[in-house]
């Protein structure tokens, strides 16, 4: 059994170590008793076996004392000179009854019998037992135990002197002797002697009835009779002391003085049930105590660890409650300043992600969100929806003329009118940047936005005053509606701005998109031939672009970037002939033709020793349908490449065309070991809460955040606050456009991962890139960590492989 949680864990740590305690501590307790206990019996077993040997020579001594006082008496003395035989055994029988004895005999010194109380056959015989008569000799009266008539009995011999005879006196040692002994030393007393055929006879004894036959049993089994201090009889134990009582003849007599030990742990039983019941209720406690001490320390915990995940969640609201001094209320207390710290953190990162830092709008992250939001009620409505975009007339000049700083106070100036002139509170104004602002109108049709833009150019009209300088702005503004110009985020953005180039061009303040603004639509048709016969016949070539690692000052990526080498019009730039491509619904086969090409070149790289992770750019309309897949598992099996060497970089732009598609192909190719990255962010249409839940590796900031970062104070509040955000998403974040030293400086302070621009090199065509791979790895790391701005590390903007933009 297995025991995972930490109160559990207590509680068992805590109840082993009792019970260990406990029941060492009563073992030690039983066995320091059963010691005591054998000490004890043994000592009262000594004790019994002197006082019964005690008794028995008393029992002689006073026997011959009545005998000798007997012997003195006249009248017996004449009794036992009749020779009258009759009259003698009745002599002596008066007298036996009087000393209490069984047997009585006289015996003449031929150490014949003269007479015997009871009659018997020994009657003129020579007495049986002539050792005590040797005895007697010696000491003048002898006392011995004895067997006579398989009887045992204590015969006393008390000489007499006129006339020269002795008189024995017999005591039987039967069951009430031995139960008087018993009585007297409080032991159990049993005398035996072993018979001629070896078997033992039991004279007397104070045991049970049942267990006599038991004590036979185990007298048999012993060698020597005083080997067993330890007899278990009938499974009852008893200490025995064995004492021979008649050191004469071949087979003595023995006495065996037993004391159950039962009998004498019978008063510590009571204690051991005590003490029993004390370790239980010990026990008990314990577990109830270890119980309460463990939910005490684990209840706290678990309620940390819900709080933890609560934060993992984004849900800061819950603070944890815990009025305790000791450490877990210092943990908890801990816990909740980092709490609180992490909202603060957020919260900020939040404000710098989607608020504009000099008007205090939505930024373009959080318009893109509202617009997804609204978009999302409008379907399910069936209101319309309508999105303004605001450019204004001459900045550009207010900001040559008057300086930066009169720039700002304007755009703030106008960021305020704009607010105020939008009177309902579900309308949202923007700043996109520069001197672009958005308006999102729920609800609103295209005409009823109209009216709206009117009065928004209306409020510009009062010239503002900056710093004594009256200052006329106007504005254009464009206008595409939902479900008339566009049902997603992207076409509706791009519509408004098409539609607010064509006031701008048509002098006329506001225009609704209209078609006919979108251009080039007969130069297309030409162009997706060209492009189809670019790919038959090979004008379609990879360049690659390092990326350099800011932390260890290595390169072990690249972007694979797609160039076009035109017959007629010369080197195309990508920009030039995808966004087309995309349209026209070419960019499939343009995309499987890439991803050949850079799962060739990977393979390649690894093959030469150069563990390269190539990244390779996908569209929207990859995006949808299983294609993509199946080309990637295609091509793996193909070139035998692992999908952790190709990075897939999709734009924002493409993943919020069809979310849903999106997310079930990214987590697709996710899964299948491919690296994701979101490409041009900050540029995009893209809700920032629905990118937190996709699978992907990477953001890579958009060029144009970079390249402005060093003079623009928003560039670089953009470019911080998605590195930061990157990171609080657990993301890599790269910069590209990085053309000079400065912003290389910047980004490592910044602590961007990666950079890609010019600074570190142009694209490569295929052999320039290994050629400067090999190269870049030979020079030592600290140069190559730290990018100088010289001449020689720039690399030429003209280059043939650079941007070429065809006129
Ligand atoms: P992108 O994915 O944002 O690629 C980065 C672009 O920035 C590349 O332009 C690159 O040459 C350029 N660049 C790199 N460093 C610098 C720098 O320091 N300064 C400046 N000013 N520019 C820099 P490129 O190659 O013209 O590609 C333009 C866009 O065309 C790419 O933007 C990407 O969206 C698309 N594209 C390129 N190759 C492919 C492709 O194979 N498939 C697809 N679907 N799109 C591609
Ligand atoms: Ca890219
Ligand atoms: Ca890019």
């Amino acid at each position: 059994m297995r025991f995972r949680s930490l109160q559990s864990r207590i509680v068992v740590f805590f109840v082993a170590l009792l019970l260990t305690v406990q029941v060492a501590g009563f073992g030690l307790i039983s066995h320091a008793i059963k010691n005591y206990a054998a000490r004890t019996i043994r000592h009262e077993l000594a004790v019994g076996e002197r006082i019964f040997q005690r008794v028995l020579e008393q029992n002689a001594h006073q026997l011959a004392l009545a005998t000798s006082i007997l012997a003195d008496d006249y009248g017996f003395r004449q009794a036992i000179s009749s020779v009258n035989q009759k009259r003698l055994a009745l002599a002596l029988d008066v007298h036996r009854e009087r000393v209490g004895a069984e047997v009585m005999m006289l015996i003449n010194p031929k150490h014949i019998v003269l007479a015997d109380s009871n009659r018997s056959t020994l009657t003129n015989k020579p007495f049986p037992f002539p050792e005590l008569i040797r005895e007697s000799e010696k000491t003048g009266s002898a006392s011995m135990i004895l067997v006579s008539n398989d009887r045992l009995y204590q015969f006393v011999l008390v000489p007499v002197t006129v006339p020269a005879a002795w008189i024995v006196l017999g005591f039987p040692i039967d069951d009430r002797l031995a139960a008087d002994l018993g009585e007297l030393a409080s032991l159990q007393i049993s005398f035996l002697r072993r018979t001629d055929n070896e078997e033992w006879k039991l004279f007397a004894s104070t045991l049970p009835a049942a267990l006599q036959p038991a004590l036979l049993d185990h007298m048999r089994g012993v060698a020597a009779v005083d080997s067993t201090p330890l007899m278990v009889l009938d499974g009852e134990k008893f200490q025995t002391l064995t004492s021979s009582v008649s050191k004469i003849g071949e087979k003595p007599v023995f006495a065996v003085l037993q004391r159950s030990l039962n009998d004498a742990l019978l008063p510590f039983d009571a204690l051991q049930a005590n003490l029993l019941v004390l370790t239980l209720i010990g026990l008990v406690i314990s577990v109830a105590g270890s119980i309460f001490t463990a939910r005490n320390v684990s209840r706290p915990v678990t309620q940390l660890a819900k709080l933890a995940n609560e934060i993992e969640q984004g849900n800061y609201l819950q603070a944890a409650e815990m009025d305790r001094a000791d450490e877990i209320g210092k943990l908890a207390s801990a816990f909740n300043h980092m709490r609180q710290a992490i909202a603060d953190r957020e919260n900020r990162i939040s404000t710098l992600a989607y608020k504009d830092a000099l008007t205090g709008l939505p930024n373009r992250i959080l318009f893109n969100d509202r617009l997804h939001q609204a978009l999302g009620s409008s379907l399910r409505s069936g209101q319309p929806l309508t999105v303004l975009i605001m450019d204004l007339d001459h900045f550009k000049d207010v900001n040559d003329t008057l300086g930066h700083h009169m720039g700002d106070l304007l755009l703030e100036e106008v960021a305020t009118r704009l607010q105020t002139t939008l009177a309902r509170q579900s309308d949202t104004l923007a700043r996109l940047g520069g001197d672009e602002f958005a308006v999102l109108l729920p609800a609103d049709d295209a005409k009823a936005a109209r009216s709206v833009a009117l009065r928004l150019l209306e409020a510009l009209d009062v010239p503002i005053t900056l710093n004594g300088h009256a200052v006329d702005v106007g504005g254009s503004i464009g206008i595409a509606s939902y479900p008339e110009h566009g049902t997603d985020a992207g076409t509706l953005l791009q519509r408004a701005d098409v539609a607010m180039y064509a006031a701008k061009r048509g002098n006329s303040g506001v225009a609704v998109y209209d078609p006919r603004d979108d251009d080039h639509t007969a130069e297309r048709l030409s162009l997706l031939g060209d492009l189809k016969h670019a790919v038959e016949f090979n004008e379609l070539m990879l360049c690659y672009q390092p990326q350099l690692d800011l932390q260890t000052g290595t390169v072990e990526s690249v972007e694979a970037l797609i160039r076009w080498r035109h017959p007629r019009r010369g080197y195309i730039a990508p920009d030039l002939f995808i966004p087309f491509a995309e349209q026209s619904g070419y960019i499939k086969t343009i995309t499987r033709w890439v991803l050949a090409e850079a799962f060739r070149k990977a393979a390649e790289c690894h093959a030469n020793r150069l563990p390269i992770r190539i990244s390779v750019n996908i569209s929207a309309r990859d995006l949808a349908g299983a294609e993509l897949q199946e080309t990637c598992i295609e091509l793996i099996q193909l070139y035998r490449v692992e999908p952790e060497w190709i990075r897939l970089e999709i734009t924002e732009g493409a993943i919020m065309d069809d979310p849903t598609r999106a997310m079930e192909t990214l987590e697709a190719l996710h899964g299948m070991g491919f690296d994701l990255s979101i490409d041009d962010f900050g540029k995009g249409y893209s809700s920032l809460s629905y990118l937190k839940k996709l699978p992907v590796d990477e953001l890579k900031i958009d060029k144009s955040f970079v390249m402005g970062m060093v003079c623009d104070k928003d560039d670089a509040m953009i470019v911080r606050s998605t590195i930061d955000l990157g990171h609080n998403m657990g993301l890599r974040v790269v910069a590209e456009g990085v053309e000079n030293a400065e912003d290389l400086h910047l980004l490592k302070q910044l602590r961007c991962d990666l950079a890609q621009g010019f600074l570190i090199s142009k694209p490569l065509s295929s052999n320039d890139l290994m050629k400067w791979l090999s190269e870049f790895r030979s020079r030592p790391i600290s140069e190559n960590a730290h990018f100088a701005d010289t001449a020689q590390n720039r690399p030429a903007r003209n280059s043939s492989f650079s941007v070429v933009k065809s006129g």
